[in-house]
C-alpha cells in the first residue's frame, strides 16, 4: 500500500487509494488533521500531534512546530539538550503518521507519495525526501500540493484542458497556482504567494482588537507572555465560530474576571482589510506569469483551513466574480489528492494517464554590465537566461557580447534569484570563457542554461565560429551533508521513546489542562489544578473504561472555561 501525505507547517494529513477513491486515515485520537508539533516529555518520551501543539506554550523548550519553513536550510533546533535537523523533525512526524496508517489498515506501510509546496527549490525537496528515508518510508514521488490539489477535484477526470487556479491559505503561508493538464501531463504553471500570510495573521489582528476592548491592566511596555497567549488562542476559537455565525463573543478570563466582546463579521472584515488586501497581489502575479485571464480558468478551487472563512471566500468570489469550487474540505485536499496519485502509482497500468512535470521555482541568469540613459556603465545587472516558473527540463540560450575592445575573456556569474541587482539574488557559480580579439560588442558568446528535475544547473558557453567552449556544472555542495549518514540517524530517530499510541488522547487532554492552568490565575487556577489532579489521580488508576470517562469530564470542564478546543 502507497500512502500519500500532506506534510504541511501547521498541520499534517495521510490518506490512501481505496475501494477506488481517496481516503483519509484517522490518528490515534480519531482526527484526521495531525498538528505539525513535535515534544519531549520530561521523561523524554516523544509526542506528535495534538499533545505536542498543546505543550507549545508551556514546555517551549521541548517543543517545536513550524519547521517545515526551515527545511533545506541549515537551522538547527534545539529540544531539551539535543540539536535537530529541521527534516529530522518532520520524520518524527511523518513517522507518527505512518504508525496512524499502519494501525488503521493492519499492514506495514512503507512507501508514501508525499507533497511539498510548488515553489520549493530542491534542497529543500531532497530534505523531505530524507525526512521520508528518516521515518522508514520509501519516497515514491514528491509531488507538488497544488497539482495534489487539482488531483483531489479532478483535473485528471476532465475532457477539456483548462487550467485550474489553486487558491492555498493555511497557517502562515499563502499559495497561489495555476494547475494545468495537458496531453496527460499535469502541470504547474506558476505560482506566486506570500510566505508570511495567514491564519496565524488573522489572529493578531484580533489579539488587537481584544487588547483595545478589554481592560487587562496590562503593562504595554513589558507585555505578559501568559496573556498574549491567551488572547491568541481566544483569538483562535472566534475565528473558527466565526465560520459558522454572523456573531461570535471573543472571550478570555484573565486575572479572574471575565472580558468578553462581541465581534461580528463585518468588523472582522474592516480590521482583516490590509491582509485581505494582500491575497490580491499574489494571484494578478500568477495570472500574469502564465499570460492568462481570469475568465479562461476552469476552476478556483480553495485549499488550506484558512479557506474556511467567510470573509476569505467573500474575497476570492469578488475578485474572480464567481464562486470557488469547495466540494471538498480545504485542508483535507492535499493529502486526498496526494493519495489519488499514490492510487495512480499502484495501479501501474494508469500511469501513463498522469505525468507530473515540475517547474524552476526561481530564475537563473548571469550579472552583466548595461550603459545607464547617460552613457556610463553599470555593472551587476541580473539578466535571467531561465525564467521562473519555465516547465523543467529546461534548456535555454543567451548571446552575451564584449564592452570592451580587445576584451580577452567573459567572466560569467551565476545566480538564481529575482532581484535586478545581483547583489540581491543568491550567487551559485561562475565561469570564465576566453574570447578571440575584437572590438567591443562585436564579439559574443552563446551561453546556455540547462536545468531539471535533479536540481543541476548546466552552464554551457561558446563562442560562435571558434571551437572555444566552456562548461560548467553547477550543483549546491551543501547538500551532501543532507544525505551523510541516513542510515545511522534514522536508527538514532528509531530509538527515541514514544509516547504510547493508545494514550494519545490522554496526553492532549493533560497537555491542554495544563496550558490552560497557566493561562490563569487566583480562583480559576485552583479550580484547574483540582480537575488535573482529578484527572491524574483517575490514569494512575489505569481502570481503561474510568480514564475515558474522566477524560470526558476534563474536557467538558475546559470547554466551560475556555471555549472549545479545536483542532
Ligand atoms: P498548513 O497548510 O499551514 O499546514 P492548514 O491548511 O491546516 O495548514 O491550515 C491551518 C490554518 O487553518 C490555521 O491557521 C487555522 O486557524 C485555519 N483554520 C482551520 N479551520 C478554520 C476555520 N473553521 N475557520 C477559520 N480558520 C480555520
Ligand atoms: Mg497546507
Amino acid at each position: 500500500m502507497i500512502v500519500g501525505i500532506d506534510l504541511g507547517t501547521t498541520n499534517s494529513a495521510i490518506a490512501c487509494w481505496k475501494d477506488g477513491e481517496p481516503a483519509l486515515i484517522p490518528n490515534a485520537q480519531g482526527d484526521v488533521l495531525t498538528p505539525s508539533a513535535v515534544s519531549f516529555t520530561e521523561n523524554g518520551e516523544l509526542l506528535v500531534g495534538l499533545a505536542a501543539r498543546e505543550r507549545q506554550s508551556t514546555d517551549p523548550d521541548r517543543t517545536a512546530t513550524v519547521f517545515k519553513r526551515y527545511m533545506g536550510t541549515d537551522r538547527r533546533i534545539t529540544l531539551g539538550k539535543k540539536r535537530y535537523r529541521p527534516e529530522e523533525l518532520s520524520s518524527l512526524v511523518l513517522a507518527s503518521l505512518k504508525a496512524d496508517a499502519e494501525a488503521y489498515l493492519g499492514e506495514e506501510v512503507s512507501e508514501a507519495v508525499i507533497t511539498v509546496p510548488a515553489y520549493f527549490n530542491d534542497k529543500q525537496r531532497r530534505a523531505t525526501r530524507v525526512a521520508g528515508e528518516l521515518a522508514g518510508l520509501t519516497v515514491k514521488r514528491l509531488i507538488n500540493e497544488p497539482t495534489a490539489a487539482a488531483l483531489s477535484f479532478g483535473i485528471h477526470e476532465r475532457e477539456l484542458e483548462e487550467p485550474f487556479l489553486v487558491f492555498d491559505l493555511g497557517g502562515g503561508t499563502f499559495d497561489v497556482s495555476l494547475v494545468e493538464m495537458f496531453d496527460g501531463i499535469i502541470e504547474v504553471r506558476a505560482s506566486a504567494g506570500d510566505n508570511q500570510l495567514g491564519g496565524e495573521d488573522f489572529n493578531e489582528v484580533l489579539v488587537a482588537l481584544m487588547r483595545k476592548s478589554f481592560d487587562l491592566g496590562e503593562d504595554p511596555d513589558q507585555p505578559d507572555e501568559a496573556l498574549s497567549k491567551l488572547l491568541r488562542e481566544a483569538a483562535e476559537r472566534a475565528r473558527r465560530a466565526l465560520t459558522n455565525a454572523n456573531e461570535v463573543e471573543m472571550r478570555v478570563v484573565w486575572n479572574g474576571a471575565e472580558h468578553t466582546r462581541a465581534l461580528r463579521e463585518a468588523d472582522f472584515a474592516e480590521a482583516a482589510e490590509p491582509l485581505i488586501q494582500r491575497l490580491r497581489d499574489p494571484v494578478l502575479r500568477s495570472l500574469r506569469d502564465s499570460s492568462l485571464r481570469a475568465s479562461e480558468l476552469a476552476e478556483i478551487v480553495l485549499v488550506g483551513g484558512s479557506t474556511r472563512m467567510p470573509l476569505v471566500r467573500k474575497t476570492v468570489t469578488k475578485m474572480f466574480g464567481r464562486f470557488p469550487n469547495a466540494t471538498i474540505d480545504p485542508d483535507h485536499a492535499i493529502a486526498l489528492g496526494a493519495a489519488v496519485r499514490a492510487g495512480f502509482l499502484e495501479r501501474q497500468a494508469d500511469l501513463s494517464e498522469v505525468r507530473l512535470t515540475d517547474v524552476c521555482p526561481f530564475s537563473l541568469g548571469v550579472g552583466v554590465a548595461e550603459y545607464d540613459h547617460r552613457g556610463g556603465m553599470r555593472d551587476g545587472i541580473f539578466s535571467p537566461i531561465i525564467e521562473r516558473n519555465t516547465v523543467i527540463p529546461a534548456s535555454r540560450v543567451e548571446t552575451y557580447s564584449t564592452m570592451q575592445d580587445n576584451q580577452e575573456k567573459i567572466r560569467l556569474e551565476i545566480y538564481q534569484g529575482e532581484a535586478r541587482d545581483v547583489v540581491d539574488n543568491v550567487r551559485i557559480g561562475q565561469l570564465e570563457v576566453p574570447v578571440p580579439k575584437g572590438r567591443a560588442h562585436e564579439v559574443a558568446v552563446d551561453v546556455r542554461f540547462t536545468y531539471d528535475t535533479s536540481g543541476l544547473l548546466e552552464v554551457d558557453a561558446n563562442v560562435p565560429g571558434t571551437d572555444i567552449a566552456r562548461q560548467a556544472l553547477i550543483y549546491d555542495k551543501s547538500d551532501d551533508e543532507l544525505t551523510t549518514n541516513l542510515e545511522s540517524r534514522r536508527k538514532q530517530l528509531a530509538k527515541l521513546k514514544v509516547h504510547p499510541r493508545d494514550q494519545a488522547a490522554n496526553a492532549a487532554a493533560l497537555a491542554r489542562a495544563k496550558r490552560c492552568y497557566e493561562g490563569q490565575l487566583g480562583p480559576m487556577r485552583d479550580q484547574v489544578s483540582q480537575i488535573i489532579g482529578a484527572f491524574e489521580t483517575v490514569l494512575a488508576s489505569q481502570e481503561e473504561r474510568q480514564i475515558d470517562e474522566a477524560r470526558e469530564r476534563l474536557i467538558e470542564q475546559l470547554d466551560q472555561i475556555e471555549g472549545e478546543n479545536y483542532l
